[in-house]
């Protein structure tokens, strides 16, 4: 989607290479969210900043030290949950995530770079707010984001016997952080009615896993909203 235009009693919503024309519009964005919203005339004062998680994985002889979920107590003083052990569906086991400062909003690998994004996000006072607020903590998640044995430090506390053989190179994932102008992040669900249209603004976790009975809650506000069944 590139441009949402409000017709006469319909929305005209432009991709690349389609046009869609619809009464009603629900945008579920994630980092591009709040680009959609302005784009719809949604009156929006926080702004999207993008930060980054890398994973490690479990190699193959080390899989047995897992065989749940391992989660850290999460620390109400600090945005992001700790690194964590998640067993998935297929047997692997990711360890991480750090949280990093993304230069791009799509940016899954450590050197991405977009000005476009970045120029956006460092402009922006809540960005800043957010850095000086959490500095320390900023810099120790860069220093992971690149020493191997600084991330396994962090991840020995959880599991005390992990080596640095038991651990590989994983994915990465880009969390989509909205951010007040006040350098708060808004932790919370953020849906905002635009002119016959829904925005989700703010997802976070775990918005994949209640994904479902989140649908079911906008489908509600739709059916209210725009008066229809
Ligand atoms: C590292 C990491 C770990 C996480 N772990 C968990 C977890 O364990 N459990 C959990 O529940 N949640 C987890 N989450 C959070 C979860 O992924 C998000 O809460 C959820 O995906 C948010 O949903 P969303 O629909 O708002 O955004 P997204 O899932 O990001 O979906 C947005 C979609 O919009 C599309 N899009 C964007 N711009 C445009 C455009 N202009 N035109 C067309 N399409 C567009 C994107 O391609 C994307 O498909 C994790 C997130 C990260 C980053």
């Amino acid at each position: 989607m590139v441009n949402i235009e409000q017709g006469e009693d319909e929305k005209v919503i432009l991709c690349k290479n389609l046009k869609i024309k619809s009464t009603f519009l629900i945008v579920c964005g994630g980092l591009q969210a709040d680009r959609l919203a302005k784009i719809d005339q949604v009156n929006l004062k926080e702004k999207v900043v993008g930060f980054r998680g890398d994973y490690y994985e479990l190699e193959e002889h080390a899989k047995h030290k897992v065989k749940n979920l391992i989660y850290p107590v999460p620390d109400p003083q600090f945005p992001f949950l700790g690194v964590h052990f998640t067993r998935m569906v297929n047997g692997d086991v990711e360890c991480g995530p750090n949280a990093v400062f993304s230069f791009k909003r799509e940016g899954y690998g450590k050197t991405d770079f977009s000005l476009k994004d970045t120029v956006d996000a460092l402009t922006y006072s809540g960005t800043w707010r957010l850095f000086l607020k959490n500095a320390s903590y900023g810099i120790n998640e860069y220093r992971r984001a690149f020493s191997k044995t600084l991330f396994l430090k962090t991840l020995q506390k959880l599991i005390p016997s992990l080596e640095m053989k038991d651990i590989k190179t994983g994915r990465a994932g880009v969390r989509a952080l909205l951010l007040g102008k006040d350098g708060d992040t808004r932790d919370d669900f953020r849906i905002e009615y635009g002119n016959n249209s829904i925005h989700v603004l703010n997802a976070p976790s775990p918005a994949a896993t209640a994904a479902m009975a989140i649908g079911n809650d906008i489908k509600k506000m739709a059916i209210e909203r725009f008066n229809v069944n």
